[in-house]
Parts: structure tokens; sequence; C-alpha cells
């Protein structure tokens, strides 16, 4: 993860899983031979209807940010 950016989420999130399908990790993750949703470290993933993040393996690149539709990912200063 980038050390001067984090990603933060809020309340509103709807739970549509968009930020999973277009985050770069969760991306490449996915491509690996031997990947297995259940135990894969996503950076993102939606848990009882709402996004969760894993600051260990988000990058902070914010694409997912640009992709919610109702905003509810920022990227901030660390
Ligand atoms: S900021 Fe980038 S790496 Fe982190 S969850 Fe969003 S798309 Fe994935
Ligand atoms: S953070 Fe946004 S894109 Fe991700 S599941 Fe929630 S509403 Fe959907």
């Amino acid at each position: 993860m980038a050390k001067d950016k984090k990603l933060m989420q809020s309340d509103i999130c709807n739970g549509c899983g968009i930020c999973v399908s277009v985050c770069p990790t969760n991306i490449k993750l996915g491509k690996a031979d031997d990947f297995d949703i259940n135990t894969a470290k996503l950076a993102i993933s939606v848990t009882n209807g709402a996004a969760i993040i894993n600051p260990d393996a988000c990058i902070a690149c914010g694409i997912c940010t640009r992709n919610c539709p109702v905003t509810s990912l920022t990227i901030v200063t660390a």
C-alpha cells in the first residue's frame, strides 16, 4: 500500500460489489491458478452487504473510488 495514502469506507455502501470486481489487486489474485475466493487476500470484498477493505492488500490505487456508484469509497492521506 502507498505509505501516504489509504482507502476509507463510509456507511453508505450498498454492497453492490462493483469495487470488488474492478480492483486490480483482486483481478491479479483471480488470475492465479490456485485462486480460491474463500482464502484469497482480496483488497476489498463484500461481507454482510457491505464492502470490507483489507488494508494489508489494498495499494490505495483509487480505482474503486471512481467506480463506486454511491461514492462510498475515498482515498485519504494516511
Ligand atoms: S484502492 Fe485500489 S487496491 Fe485498494 S481496494 Fe480500491 S481498487 Fe483495490
Ligand atoms: S463500496 Fe461502492 S462499489 Fe463497493 S460494494 Fe459498496 S456501493 Fe458497491
